[in-house]
């Protein structure tokens, strides 16, 4: 595979995207280390592992420093070294309006979702990067559709996404030449995706909202009108810009994985719908 031998540290790696970038990467040849809050997803991300040797499971929040550190040091003593941090684990705000946020929601949300989202990446990035210089290794954050464009939050998450875009672009620039960073933009995906506590939307998860979705729904407003929201289908990216040979030159770059938002028109979606 394209990561024969890396050692990857995936936050969030129990769960939607994170899971789905683990087992694509197992299956590149990587060896993985799964870090996350929820015990129980971390254990059948483990158990669900065709090969036991090549992963690992530490339980911590991205706030805590300690545990990052944690899992950075369990990641080499196990696998030897570190090539890639995969910065992932965040929450959304289920698109909360700034009309519909009182001063004191605003207060608490803002502060659970910038440290989980924002602060989340960079203490990530600060527990890792030593060793990344060790093995010219390389960041991958996962970033959004609105880490560019607005309406995918409200003004929480865009701003905390937009901001991970502002920090996947200034570490590329304090780590080079020696540690790539880069991002990849995804779309809406079908995943487990919670909001944050401070709202009590921390047992919401965007699955129900696809559920929702019956077959004569409206299709998406994006030019890829049929594009997958199967979070499996969003992991080729991490695996190009993890694998050095594949993405030597590449640092400080977004790939967006939306379905097309930014070749969108304005009174249809899509040009080509009559084709
Ligand atoms: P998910 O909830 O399925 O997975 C997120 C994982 O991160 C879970 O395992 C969760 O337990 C963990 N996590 C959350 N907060 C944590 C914390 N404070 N400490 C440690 N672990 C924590 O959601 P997902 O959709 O797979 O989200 C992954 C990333 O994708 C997020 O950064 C999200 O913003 C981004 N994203 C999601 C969508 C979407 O539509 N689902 C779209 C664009 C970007």
């Amino acid at each position: 595979g394209w990561l024969d031998g890396y050692a990857v540290l995936i936050t969030g790696g129990g769960a939607g995207l994170g899971r789905a970038v683990t087992e694509r990467f197992l299956a590149e040849g990587a060896s993985v280390t799964v870090f996350g809050r929820d015990k129980d997803q971390l254990d059948e991300t483990v158990a669900a592992a065709p090969d036991p040797s090549r992963i690992h499971a530490v339980t911590g929040d991205v706030r805590d420093s300690e545990r990052l550190h944690a899992a950075v040091a369990e990641t080499v003593e196990r696998f030897g070294k570190l090539d890639t941090l995969v910065a992932n684990a965040g929450v959304w705000d289920y698109q909360r309006r700034l009309t519909r946020l009182g001063a004191e929601q605003l207060d608490t949300a803002f502060d659970e979702i910038f440290s989980i989202n924002v602060k989340g990446y960079l203490l990530a990035a600060e527990a890792a990067w030593r060793e990344l210089v060790k093995t010219r290794g390389s960041i991958v954050m996962t970033l959004s559709n609105a880490s560019f464009y607005v309406n995918g939050g409200g003004p929480l998450y865009t701003a905390s996404k937009h901001a991970c875009l502002g920090l996947m672009r200034e570490l590329a620039y304090e780590l080079a030449p020696k540690v790539r960073v880069n991002g990849v933009a995804c779309g809406g995906m079908n995943t487990d995706l919670r909001g944050p506590e401070s709202l009590a939307l921390g047992d919401r998860s965007i699955s129900a909202s696809f559920a929702k979705k019956g077959p004569d729904s409206a299709p998406p407003l994006i030019p890829l009108h049929d594009s997958s929201t199967d979070p499996r289908d969003f992991t080729g990216p991490y695996v190009l810009l993890a694998a050095r040979d594949q993405s030597g030159p590449i640092t400080g770059h977004a790939i967006s994985v939306d379905g097309g938002i930014g070749v969108r028109g304005f009174a249809h979606a899509a040009g080509g719908d009559d084709l």
